[in-house]
């Protein structure tokens, strides 16, 4: 198949796994013979230097003409001053929602191999497999902000339209694995999870009334995830809660670098990114694991190009790296030798044909 793909390297590691995610998709082409074009354009912090846009009209013009789109990560201590007029993250946001991609699908799977690399106890962990759909485009990081010398606000509004299309991903999801749904929100103290909690009930029980259904308090759900996570299947909630459960999920799996995620709209394009950010403290070294990267392009395989056996040939051709006892640093244990970036990559790419 033909397809055309944009790559937002972005900032810090970004760059660093978005070319290994590049040379994976490059080999998918010529395993399998697709005709996949790559362009490149600016984001984030490198967009700002370049532009003084974190997100450059071309880039967005890219981005829509685009089959799917696959983001590094954005942001540094270099664009981090609080009175900056412009940051990376503005370009993230502003992408999502030109993009219309309101489901981010985060899936964590713990592999058996990894279960050492986890600060969590092997039974706690072991046979770990769920999915954290998160809102992405409503919610407190899109509400109205408000800033004088000694106030600030930040508005979080939720429509039920919003609720219920996010619900509706969750739970088609969860139809086709374990049939079990959890939504996570605060609905003793906040309104908007109060409507959340509403608008969720009626809609599971009028369009999905065979689900294995909860509902959680978002710190409750924070300690459930860690003391009974294998009991999860499809867990939703909104844009804030699930952007903070999932980097704790990511522990479960051993590391950030281990986690893809994929973010949907009402269309096939998908713009698809490792949860983790640009870590600057180690970028530029050739250290980070780029397993996150190159299994976010197997959700871009699956989702946006509808290349099913491909990307389940990149997800077994990570597992058999794993399995093989490749390791970056993140996920090595005392007296695992770590190999770099480039090396992991090579050894996945290796296996995948
Ligand atoms: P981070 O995810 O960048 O890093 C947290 C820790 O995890 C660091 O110790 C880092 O070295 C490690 N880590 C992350 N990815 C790794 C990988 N692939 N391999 C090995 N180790 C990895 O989070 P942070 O330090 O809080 O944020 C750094 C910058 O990234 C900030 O500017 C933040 O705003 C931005 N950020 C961007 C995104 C995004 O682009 N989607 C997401 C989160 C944070």
């Amino acid at each position: 198949m033909e397809a055309l793909i944009t790559l937002l390297p972005g900032d810090g590691i970004g760059p660093e796994v978005t070319s290994s995610a590049h040379r994976a998709l490059k080999t998918v082409a010529d395993v399998y013979g697709h005709d996949f074009r790559f362009e490149v354009r600016l984001i984030g912090g490198a967009a700002i230097d370049e532009t003084q846009n974190p997100l450059p009209p071309d880039t967005v013009a890219s981005c829509m003409e685009s089959a799917a789109v696959f983001l590094g990560a954005v942001g540094g201590p270099k664009w981090s001053d609080p009175h900056a007029m412009v940051r990376p993250e503005q370009g993230l946001l502003e992408l999502r929602a030109e993009l219309g991609v309101y489901a981010n699908i985060r899936p964590v799977k713990v592999m058996d191999e990894l279960i050492g690399a986890s600060p969590l106890r092997a039974e706690y962990i072991e046979g770990v497999d769920l999915i954290v759909v998160r809102e992405l485009t409503g919610g407190i990081y899109f509400g109205k902000k408000t800033r004088d010398e000694s106030l600030a606000s930040d508005l979080c509004v939720y429509h039920t339209h919003e609720i219920e299309r996010i619900v509706r991903v969750a739970a088609r999801l969860a139809e086709g694995r374990r049939n079990k749904l959890c939504s996570v929100d605060k609905a003793n103290v906040l309104e908007t999870s109060r409507l959340w909690r509403d608008v969720t009930n009626q809609t599971l029980a009028r369009e999905f009334p065979e689900l294995d259904t909860e509902t959680l308090l978002v710190d409750a759900a924070a300690m459930h995830l860690l003391s009974r996570p294998r009991d999860f299947d499809v867990i939703v909630t909104e844009n804030m809660f699930g952007d903070i459960l999932t980097d704790e999920a990511s522990m479960l799996a051993g590391s950030m670098g281990m986690l893809p995620s994929a973010s949907l709209g009402d269309s096939t394009r998908g713009l698809y990114e490792p949860i983790h950010g640009s870590a600057p403290d180690i970028a530029g070294l050739d250290v980070a694991n780029p397993c996150a990267a190159i299994a976010s392009a197997a959700l871009l395989l699956r989702h946006s190009l509808g290349l099913a056996e491909e990307a389940d040939a990149v997800e077994a051709a990570i597992a058999a790296a794993i399995g093989a006892g490749v390791r970056t640093a993140d996920i090595a244990r005392d007296g695992e030798t770590p190999v770099s970036t480039t090396e992991m990559t090579d050894r996945i790419l290796s296996a995948l044909g």
